[in-house]
């Protein structure tokens, strides 16, 4: 579900963090290598004193065994003067640097014992017998080993090195050379690093503190424009996204569909807000399925959805991609708390719109298609460039003026009695005409003009018509009402005013009662049918069977008649429970003295069925399509 919404979150922050996630890497291995190269420095340092320090180590030996050739303890130990000597000798290789140069030796009881001290300054110079305290036991390594040993110090006094030379005259294992040595240069060398040492250290903190800050930034950022970017009942787009995805949009292949469900309202109306939603929710995720990731969703309002295919240069596979994602809907119905859900789109769809139009006017032209699919029966695909093919939609003022200008004209449909197989009424259709000779259908104007003034207007053409055809004729006549056209008390004033000027006529009229969308005020409702009912006025219930009308219509409003919606005459042979249905319905409204209609009757086989079930009226294009004319007139003539 995630896989599309992702792709254009991407933080800006994100790319900030990684520039910063960069220096701060830089830095710290900086960081790493000057600690490295001051070592190296060591290293090299050291190697290059204890090459000098061989050499010096060396020419001591030499002068010294010259100077004392054997037994030295005991020869020095009386002779001040060969002790002066020795000590000058050392002292010839002590500078400011090689500060302190000592011979020493290691006695009988396992102590430290001054030989010698060419120390640079004369005062520190240790004397001859006196006790040496060593702070380490560098110097026993290298007796033992017979190898020069170093060791670092780093004190209070600076950085020295002292070397321990074993010497290799007189006695084994029992002389020791020591030079203490300043690393002065080294010395400078570090104070030189040191601050800058520090400054990368509190740079590196600083900039981690950064990397720290600019990470959670991404995240708050990315949190947040998730929250803007998305809608979070469907997981899709929301709107704000157009403006993300506007300038990544190549219209010569990119194509905009707007898709908006059908009567959505009834089902929030009938099975409540929260059937709504799930229902937006399985929209949602059919779309989701039906599309690639390179295509873009965007809830774009309540229950429409704004569709970018992206990549697709051909017109074809547009089409055809649009008519997939429409029968997707029909193919997935939805099952919630155990109703099933039949959810139908109409789409309006403007493949590739090019260099032709930029996409806020592909928007207003895919909205355009959908209007035209919305006002031509819904439930279907309307393709910009071939909307021409499907019937051109009714525009409010374009009803309003063929009303006016009476272009609108009614239909008698013949309705049998099916016992005696004789002429009982007829029902009422409006058609209007428009300018160019078009019929249209009551469901290409009526919904677009319900609650209106033109509404009105025509439902006063309708009485007045059927009024006078009953009054001329001597016909009954049935017209039809939607169920809540009774609660508009404008309405309903002007149809009971007329009713009642003719109230000889009524008695030859029925309404029947047909059901747009749920009621609300069932009282309300009950009271005007009974006024209704009072004027001998027969209550037919409309399309019994399909859709919303139900059996509390037959509780409440105690119709006359019923009406079988076709949906289950046309069934009666191929749906194994319809006949049992329609025997049930029949034998009931027999029992409670409601007659019963079965409109849509097709054949010679259903219409013996029908009779065979036993209604009492029978209706259909077999028995009589609507027409201009009465029967009569027509076997008149
Ligand atoms: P049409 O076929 O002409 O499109 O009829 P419709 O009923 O689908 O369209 P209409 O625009 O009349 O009604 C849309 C309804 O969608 C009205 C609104 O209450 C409902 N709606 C909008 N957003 C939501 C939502 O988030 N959840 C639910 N449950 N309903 C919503
Ligand atoms: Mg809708
Ligand atoms: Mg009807």
């Amino acid at each position: 579900m995630w896989k599309k919404p992702l792709r254009y979150l991407l933080p800006y922050p994100v790319i900030y963090s990684a520039v910063l996630l960069a220096v701060t890497v830089s830095v710290l291995l900086f960081y790493r290598n000057i600690d490295h190269t001051f070592e190296e420095l060591t290293d090299a340092f050291l190697r290059y004193q204890s090459d000098n320090i061989e050499e010096f180590a060396r020419n001591i030996e030499v002068r010294a065994v010259q100077l004392v050739p054997d037994r030295p303890v005991e020869t020095l130990k009386h002779n001040p003067a060969l002790r002066e000597r020795l000590n000058r000798i050392l002292s010839l290789f002590s500078t400011k640097s090689y500060r302190y140069v000592y011979m020493l030796r290691l006695d009988d009881s396992g102590k430290l014992r001054y030989v010698a001290d060419g120390s640079f300054e004369v005062g520190e110079r240790g004397v001859f017998g006196q006790k040496f305290d060593p702070d380490s036991d560098a110097w026993l390594k290298a007796l033992r080993s017979g190898e020069p040993v170093y060791r670092i110090q780093d004190n209070f006094t600076g950085l020295w090195i002292t070397y321990y030379y074993p010497m290799k005259i007189w006695q084994k294992k029992r002389y020791l050379l020591v030079f203490d040595i300043s690393l002065t240069m080294l010395e400078s060398f570090k104070t030189l690093i040191l601050p800058i040492r520090g400054l990368l250290k509190t740079i590196s903190a600083v900039l981690i503190a950064l990397l720290a800050l600019s990470l959670l930034w991404a995240v708050l950022f990315y949190f947040q424009r998730r929250k803007n970017s998305i809608d979070p009942l469907t997981r899709l787009y929301n709107r704000n996204m157009l403006d993300e995805v506007r300038h990544r949009l190549d219209l010569r292949k990119t194509s905009v569909i707007l898709a908006d469900m059908d009567h959505f309202k009834r089902i929030n109306d009938r099975y409540g807000h929260d059937t709504g939603d799930a229902v937006l929710r399985h929209a949602a995720r059919i779309l989701m399925r039906m599309t690639r990731p390179e295509d873009i969703l965007i809830r774009y309002g309540g229950e429409e959805f704004l569709i970018f295919i992206n990549g697709v240069e051909s017109r074809e596979d547009v089409i055809e991609i649009a008519y997939r994602i429409h029968n997707a809907f029909s193919m997935h119905p939805m099952r919630y708390n155990g109703h099933e859900l039949q959810i139908t789109v109409s789409m309006g769809v403007v493949p590739t719109p090019g260099a032709t139009m930029d996409l806020s006017e592909a928007i207003l032209m895919a909205d355009k298609m959908l209007y035209i699919a919305k006002t031509t029966g819904r439930n279907k695909v309307v393709i910009f460039g071939e909307e021409k093919n499907a019937p051109r939609p009714l525009l409010y003022h374009e009803i309003e003026e063929s009303i006016r200008e009476e272009r609108i004209f009614f239909l008698y449909q013949p309705i049998y009695d099916a016992e005696s197989m004789e002429l009982a009424k007829y029902e009422v259709l409006a058609r209007i005409r428009d300018k160019e000779g078009n019929v249209h259908l009551p469901n290409e104007f009526i919904p677009v003009i319900r609650g209106t003034g033109a509404y009105r207007e025509m439902s006063k053409h309708l009485i007045n018509d059927a009024l006078a055809l009953i009054r001329e004729k001597g016909v009954s006549l049935s017209i039809n009402f939607d169920i809540n056209d009774f609660l508009d008390e404008t309405l309903f004033e002007t149809i009971y005013d007329s009713f009642e000027r003719c109230e000889g006529l009524t008695r030859q009229l029925t309404i029947e009662l047909l059901e747009e969308n749920p009621v609300h005020d069932m009282k309300g409702l009950e009271n005007k049918i009974r006024q209704l009912k009072e004027l001998d006025i027969e209550i037919a219930i409309d399309d019994y069977g399909k859709g919303y009308a139900g059996l509390e219509y037959i509780l409440a409003f105690r119709p006359h008649i019923l009406k079988v919606d076709r949906y289950l005459v046309s069934r009666v042979f191929s749906h194994p429970h319809v006949p049992a249905i329609l025997e049930s319905i029949v034998t009931t409204c027999r029992r409670i003295g409601i007659k019963t209609v079965a409109e849509g009757i097709d054949n010679e086989l259903q219409l013996q069925k029908m009779r065979q079930l036993g209604f009492d009226y029978l209706q259909g294009f077999y028995l009589g399509k609507p027409s201009e004319k009465l029967v009569e007139e027509e076997r008149r003539q």
